[in-house]
């Protein structure tokens, strides 16, 4: 049995998949206390669902791209068993969106990681497992969410120091909106010629869900 906070489609917003339309499952409860969260409904809300329901949901959409999100999806008993329901059923890609605070093992080998690594001023600071650095996959994504110049250099050490850019399918370093504003990460990124991709929060800039 799962907690869902809700169940959804739109356009994928926080990766290299972003732009692209998605089947989205909140799972409910998370760990962390973000200042910058954008789903504090997801702490609580929602309500119990099988596996076989939301799967059924799944199957209905005609979106077969399909993303496990949160709150922190890795905290539910539930979550390998729904991941590997996705997949059987047809998921392509399945994406997994969690904050790294709990091991990525559980996340199977078919679904592709998106993993917001927490920085110092995201009001959740040190929250990563640092197991996790070892754990990450050619497949996966990391994101760090930047509101500072100190949340900036920070991540720059972080990509350093476990060689993200060679290892990863993606590093992707994202502005707090109305925190940092875009062109001013945009000149950083360039000044020091950093491999990693700029990555605005597209569902926040078209307001979507
Ligand atoms: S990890 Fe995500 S859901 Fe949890 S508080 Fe931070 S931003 Fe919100």
């Amino acid at each position: 049995m799962l907690r869902v906070a809700e169940i959804f489609t739109s356009l994928q917003g926080e990766s290299t998949w972003a732009g692209y339309p998605c089947f989205f499952v909140r799972l409910t409860g998370c760990n962390l206390h973000c200042v910058y969260c954008d789903t504090p409904q997801a702490r609580e809300a929602g309500r119990r669902m099988d596996i076989a329901e939301v799967v059924a949901a799944f199957e209905k959409s005609p979106v077969k791209m399909a993303e496990i999100t949160g709150g922190e999806p890795l905290l539910q008993d539930g979550f390998v068993a729904l991941a590997e329901a996705l997949l059987t059923a047809g998921a392509t890609p399945l994406l997994v969106e969690t904050n790294g605070s709990r091991p990525l093992e559980r996340i199977p080998a078919g679904a592709r990681a998106i993993v917001d690594v927490k920085c110092p001023e995201s009001g959740s600071a040190n929250s990563f497992l640092e197991a996790n650095w070892a754990r990450l996959r050619a497949q996966d994504e990391v994101k760090f969410v930047l509101s500072s110049r100190a949340d900036y250099e920070w991540a720059r050490t972080q990509v350093q120091e476990h060689a993200l850019v060679d290892r990863l399918q993606a590093v992707l370093f994202s502005p707090v909106h109305g925190r940092l504003p875009g062109p001013i990460l945009a000149a950083w990124i360039l000044e020091d010629a950093l491999r990693v991709r700029l990555q605005l929060q597209l569902h926040r800039i078209l307001a979507l869900p």
